[in-house]
């Protein structure tokens, strides 16, 4: 068995499709008469290639995915690259491949030397075109994945943009390749083309040969190489109960996150970039319960996002969702998020200290150009905002008078806002959870954020393995302070929902229907799960359920409740 990361959940068994990309021997010789026209012809025969390519894939991607076909006509369309080997090859007198293969090499290690994240990953798409280029050159074919005519695993070191997009569902059960993460440009198509995956096996490519039969567990991230008939028969029943309880889940899709008993929640999800959005509607999400905008600073080169570069970000988001509630919360930076372009002061407990909401009352430029950005962005749906790390109410007040003094300036500069912002807290300080009655009287929502309650609870570091065993969000200590924040939400009339890792845990789900949570907020592939088992509860037992974990010793003790409960 070969290991690896799964990067796209599921279980494929077919034959082996060793994909490997022609190595190409190109020495350097002296240039012919004809090199130029060489060239032009190899240019033409690759820009044709990619408009072919481009046209098989356009049924298996969406219009986003299909714009990286985009990007490479107008890298092979690009004069200057053109320019560049013409002029090596008229100046060097040297032959059209040496030329091409030099230019492409200084192209790649320009782009792979960025500081620019974006133009970084670029390189993927320079090298792929210009890999497509050289072959046209020397006239070697490079692999037509599209002429697969029977079902395979692909395996290979790893898929180029273009290969990706030519995988045709029907015959490619899934993918195995020797490097990448889970984030990796194969890892996020094959989650967006729903096909299995298995990335970073090592040795794979030592290990695999063209043909062998494989079965590729992307549940567990595990590799099996010609394996035996009883292993065969095992994954073959697993693959068809995934399948099964997969196809199952997408009937609730457009269905409501409702109990037996008619109790109504909602189910939304957490996304970290505007690009996560897809996930969330095509999991059925009701919204988006937490929006982490801090990405969108990390992912900033050289200084904080300005203003319209957020406002384009949260404006795409709230129009995705097309009207549904999406909560955006404020910048959550420090303790172990850091920006490259500024530097926090050096704290002996830097998840105790200058951060999030703490960090923004202390530098209100850049507080007040993210609200601004909010603020103008409400126009275009149903925007909740929301201040992380609320430790007391005075740091509610002021953060909040800053966005409506934000508001009041934009609406006499005329800008179009939203009907109605709400404008809430998480609830990740013990101190807030406790005076949630009196929080609530001033916020429009709470939004309790386990991670770091449960943190701050057990005083116990979330980024440390040694103390991990304190991660218990099911402890009584903790319900009985989730159960203060919903109390006191709904004794004002607001609502509260949950956007920390909890919301999302189908043992923990019971417990917080029963002690009223309006909204559970989760990873997206995580919320059709959580559906299926809302609507198999009856409300009324679930407040009994809580009512009695509420009143136990542990942790154990109430996942034992729920599990016997459920049973
Ligand atoms: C939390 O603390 O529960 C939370 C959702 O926020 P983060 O994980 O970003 O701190
Ligand atoms: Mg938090």
């Amino acid at each position: 068995m070969l290991k690896g990361i799964a990067a796209s959940q599921g279980i494929a068994l077919a034959k082996v499709y060793k994909l490997q990309q022609p190595v190409l021997n190109i020495v350097k010789t002296e240039a012919s008469e004809n090199e130029s026209e060489k060239l032009e012809n190899a240019f033409i025969k690759t820009i044709s290639d990619i408009e072919k390519v481009k046209e098989r894939a356009a049924s298996n991607l969406s219009e986003e995915e299909l714009a990286i076909f985009d990007a490479h006509l107008m890298m092979a369309n690009d004069p200057e690259i053109k320019d560049q080997i013409l002029y090596m090859i008229n100046e060097e007198k040297v032959n059209a491949e040496f030329a091409t293969q030099s230019v492409s090499n200084s192209t790649i290690s320009m782009f792979e030397s960025m500081d620019d994240a974006y133009f970084k990953e670029r390189a993927a798409d320079v090298k792929d075109v210009m890999f497509r280029l050289q072959c046209n050159l020397v006239g070697v074919e490079i692999p037509d994945l599209t002429a697969i005519n029977e079902e395979v695993v692909i395996v290979a070191e790893d898929l180029t943009p273009s290969d990706t997009a030519q995988l045709n569902k029907k015959y490619t059960l899934g993918f195995a390749t020797q490097i990448g993460g889970r984030t990796s440009h194969s890892a996020i198509m094959a989650r967006s083309l729903e096909i299995p995956a298995v990335v970073g096996v090592k040795d794979i490519l030592n290990t695999a040969k063209h043909g062998d039969f494989v079965i590729l567990d992307a549940i567990e991230g595990n590799v099996y190489l010609n394996p035996s008939e009883d292993l065969k028969s095992e994954f073959i029943k697993k693959a068809e109960e995934f399948k099964a309880e997969k196809e199952a889940l997408k009937v609730l899709k457009n269905e409501k996150s409702i109990t037996l008993d008619g109790h109504e929640v909602e189910l939304a999800g957490n996304i970290g970039t505007p690009k996560d959005v897809t996930g969330v509607i095509d999991n059925g999400g009701d919204g988006v319960g937490l929006y982490r905008t801090e990405f969108l600073y990390m992912d900033s080169e050289d200084d904080f996002p300005d203003e319209e570069a957020q406002f384009l970000a949260y404006k795409e988001v709230l129009e995705a969702m097309d009207g549904k509630k999406v909560v955006i919360r404020t910048l959550d930076i420090g303790g172990d998020k850091k920006l490259s372009y500024f530097e926090f002061p050096e704290e002996m407990n830097p998840f105790l200290g200058y951060r999030a909401v703490r960090f923004c009352l202390d530098r209100t430029d850049i507080f007040k150009t993210q609200l601004r950005a909010l603020i103008r962005a409400s126009a275009y749906g149903q925007l909740c905002i929301m201040f992380p790390m609320i430790a007391t109410l005075n740091e509610f007040r002021s953060a909040k008078k800053l966005f409506d003094e934000e508001k009041e300036k934009l609406i006499a500069e005329g800008v179009k806002i939203g009907d109605k912002i709400e404008v809430g807290i998480m609830v990740e300080i013990p101190a807030a959870a406790v005076l949630a009655d009196r929080f609530a009287k001033e916020v429009d929502f709470f939004s309790i954020g386990t991670n770091d309650l449960v943190q701050y609870s057990m005083a116990a570091d979330r980024m440390s393995e040694k103390v991990s065993y304190l991660y218990q969000p099911l402890n009584p200590s903790l319900l009985r302070l989730i159960k203060m924040a919903i109390d006191g939400a709904h004794k004002e009339g607001k609502w509260c929902g949950m956007c920390g890792e909890m919301a999302g845990d189908i043992i923990a789900a019971p417990v917080l229907l029963g002690l009223g949570l309006d909204e559970f907020s989760m990873s997206a592939t995580s919320i059709l799960n959580t559906r299926k088992m809302i609507r198999s509860l009856k409300k009324s037992d679930m407040e009994k359920l809580a009512e009695e974990a509420l009143n136990l010793d542990t942790a154990e003790e109430v996942e034992e409740l729920v599990k016997n409960t459920l049973k």
